[in-house]
């Protein structure tokens, strides 16, 4: 019982989900002493609801009056602890935000919402000693005497009845009901199969497979190889190795990597159970998968961005495939990096963390050149298959058709008439960027967004990408009613519309975000394709995914618009994604060729690109960087404010910089507005902070960020703080 002012009383510090810059102080739950509790979910009242916290420290007060009581734990042992927890807390300070807003995104919806640690056990049936004696009893051929044959020898997991026995469930309740079977526990997910064999490692993989297996401790291993390299086949060894030594590994995948193909190749390889977690589960399946790995039944865990928040009580090897994928940095709540973190918590962890990529970002490579990372190349592509040869095609006072020159739709036509496939690339869905009317140069504007619609259904409507408003395309031009409206530019659903007329007797497969809204998609698109010849055309989701051993040509359309981009990551994104598209073709032994169509051929990144690859490209874009003081040799912090009222959003981001002061650290730039500065109807502006250093960034940022959520100015917006954005 409580009894008021008799003296100091121990508290509770609770992180709870709230976007305030502190922990919170509970008195234990009634009849409950604090002992054991960091780590520990606890619900506990916050003005008139109820939430849940976890509690990060003790503390006393002097008495316990304006204190609330706790209403109940939800652990008997603490669920986050260790490395994870520590981990969690590095975080929290290094992107300032709320402890509690970190954990809640860290975990899976619920055990954010406090339910227990899900159960892992794999189920199995087996007859009970009168089950054995009843079995020829059975009526022959019922449904409950198959079951009972198939019992007959040994315990059954559910998933291997699933696969053998329809309706097994109805049959198994009757048998349970008369005591003939019973439904057991199996506690470790079963052994699936002998591991397949893979291919002998040229000298470049075993090289790097001894390096990494050699690491006893937290080292970092930028693993930089073409595309079809055979950088996967490294992974693969490592991680046996990692196996054999009974540690836990973690393989994260960019969004549209983590395809069905991939899990089977890993779980053929090793042999065990992988465990996957990506964005097509339930929140009950990621639960599943956090509880498997925190017990350490989980070994192999293959997962997107947010897999990097799972527990590993028995570590022994991070990898990060493509780490240069844009997907791993969140761009809002809780805006982390999986790379970075991955790196903190392999260095935590005191084990080997792998980064892979043929196009390694520049803060990786500028690490692997300053001696940081251990650098290992994988120069040649395995197997038979060769580089492909690249062109560039001056389409200057060329005509164009729908975006595409004479000589590329002859080149297609040929490598269809050899029976090959075609990848044309183009990174715009839609049908057009823009609907114009030729008559007096009105073009069709989001009304919520500073930028224009974009044409889909071959001109029928208008979709904003950057807040997904939705119309019809009008018929007659609003600012002058002339009828002369038409799609300007090239989307990827016109050139499916010109390559399909062009070629009728060949498919066309459109691959982008509107056809794939599904994980599986992709691969079904893809199939339908086959190995017939064809015609691919989308994205970049295409640069990733399937092997295409008849693609021969890829054809790379309309990069122009990216050469000239504002962002000074721009070139290194426009770099990474051409390497990566052309990666896709000839990876069997039919040549591959890749051709960019431009109107800027001497363009210097063609050029570099063309001429030296992409490690000539990476040091000299270095060079620029380290010359204009961008990162990675300056550290950035990017605030963010949005209101309905631009000078509300500008006053804020003016009382922040205020509070920066007189210091000579950091300097501020802005506020200014964003690159896109109205967005679903908010104004956005942004005020950017550059450091030489990081501490000294990160110290102007400690003293700062809690002041801001007391501003006066702060009501009136939302507001966000990015710590090393990749999007200004
Ligand atoms: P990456 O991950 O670098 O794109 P993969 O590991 O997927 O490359 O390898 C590309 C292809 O080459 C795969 O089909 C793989 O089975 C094959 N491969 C990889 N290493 C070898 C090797 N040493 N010998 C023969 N084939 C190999
Ligand atoms: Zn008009
Ligand atoms: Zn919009």
């Amino acid at each position: 019982m409580l009894a008021p002012d008799s003296g100091p009383v121990p508290t509770l510090q609770v992180a709870l989900p709230v976007p305030l810059p502190r922990l919170f102080d509970y008195l234990p739950p009634q009849g409950e002493g604090p002992t054991m509790a960091v780590g520990c979910r606890l619900k506990v009242p916050f003005g008139n609801r109820e939430l849940i916290g976890v509690v990060a420290g003790h503390g006393q007060a002097e008495d316990s009056q304006g204190l609330r009581q706790a209403l109940a734990w939800c652990d008997s042992a603490p669920l986050l602890q260790g490395e994870l927890w520590q981990s969690l807390q590095w975080l929290a300070r290094y992107t300032h935000a709320p402890l509690g807003e970190v954990l809640s995104t860290a975990l899976p919806g619920p055990l954010r919402h406090g339910e227990p640690l899900p159960d892992t056990h794999h189920w199995g049936w087996q007859l009970t000693p009168e089950g054995h004696a009843q079995r020829e009893k059975l009526r022959a051929g019922s449904r409950p005497r198959q079951l009972a044959e198939l019992l007959a020898d040994a315990v059954v997991d559910e998933d291997v009845l699933s696969a053998r026995m329809q309706d097994w469930r109805v049959a198994a309740r009757s048998l349970g009901k008369r005591d003939l079977a019973e439904r057991i526990a199996l506690s470790v997910a079963p052994q699936h199969a002998q591991p397949l064999p893979g291919p002998t490692l040229n000298a470049e993989q075993a090289e790097a497979v001894a390096a990494i297996t050699a690491a006893e401790s937290f080292q970092a291993f930028l693993l930089d190889g073409v595309t079809g390299s055979g950088k996967t086949e490294v992974y693969l060894q490592a991680i046996i190795h990692c196996l054999a030594q009974g540690r836990q590994a973690l393989v994260l995948v960019p969004e549209i990597g983590l395809t069905p193909q991939t899990l089977a190749r890993f779980r053929g390889r090793l042999g065990i159970a992988v465990h996957a977690l990506h964005s097509g589960l339930t929140d009950n399946e990621r639960a599943r998968v956090w509880a498997a790995a925190s017990r350490g039944e989980a070994r192999v865990i293959v997962g997107t961005r947010s897999a990097v928040f799972i527990p590993l009580p028995q570590p022994g090897l991070l990898i990060v495939d493509e780490e240069h994928d844009g997907s791993y940095k969140q761009q809002d709540g809780i805006r982390y990096h999986a790379r970075d973190f991955a790196l903190v918590r392999a260095k935590a962890q005191g084990v080997p963390v792998l980064l892979g990529s043929a196009t390694p970002s520049l803060e990786t490579l500028h690490n692997a050149y300053a001696g940081r990372y251990a650098h290992l190349r994988l120069k040649q592509r395995a197997g038979d298959a060769r580089p492909p040869r690249v062109r560039i095609l001056d389409v200057r006072k060329r005509p164009l058709r729908d975006g595409l020159s004479a000589d590329v739709l002859a080149g297609i036509g040929e490598h269809l008439q050899r029976g090959q496939q075609v990848l044309v690339f183009k990174n715009r869905r839609g049908y057009a960027p823009v609907l114009l009317c030729h008559d007096c140069g009105w073009t069709a504007p989001c009304n919520r967004c500073d930028a224009p619609m974009t044409v889909h259904g071959g001109g029928r409507r208008l979709q904003c990408h950057h807040c997904g408003a939705r119309q019809p395309a009008p018929l007659a031009c609003p600012a002058c009613g002339s009828l002369a409206l038409q799609p300007q530019g090239i989307g990827t659903e016109r050139l499916e519309e010109h390559l399909v007329s062009a070629f009728a007797d060949f498919p066309v497969v459109r691959i982008d975000r509107g056809t794939t809204a599904r994980r599986d998609a992709l691969e079904q698109q893809l199939a339908k394709l086959g190995n017939e010849p064809g015609i691919l055309v989308g994205t970049q989701i295409l640069a990733k995914g399937h092997d295409l051993p008849k693609l021969t040509l890829v054809v790379v359309v309309g990069i122009d618009e990216g050469l000239f981009s504002a962002d000074f990551r721009a070139s290194e994104k426009l770099a990474q994604q051409l390497i990566q598209v052309a990666g896709r073709a000839g990876r069997a032994r039919d040549p591959g060729e890749v051709w960019l169509q431009t109107h800027h051929p001497g363009h210097p990144l063609l050029e570099t690109l063309v001429n030296g690859g992409y490690h000539p490209f990476a040091q000299a874009e270095l060079n620029q960087r380290e010359a204009a003081g961008f990162p990675p040799f300056a550290h950035l912090a990017l605030m963010r404010a949005e209101a309905q009222q631009l000078e509300h959003a500008n006053a804020f981001l003016l009382a922040a910089r205020a509070l920066l002061g007189e210091q000579n650290v950091v300097e501020a730039y802005g506020p200014m507005p964003a690159p896109m500065p109205r967005r679903a109807g908010y104004q956005r502006t942004q005020l950017l902070l550059s450091a030489a250093q990081r501490p000294p960034l990160h110290g102007v940022l400690a003293q700062l960020v809690p002041q801001l959520y007391a501003l006066p100015e702060a009501r009136k917006v939302r507001w966000s703080l990015d710590v090393d954005p990749t999007d200004l």
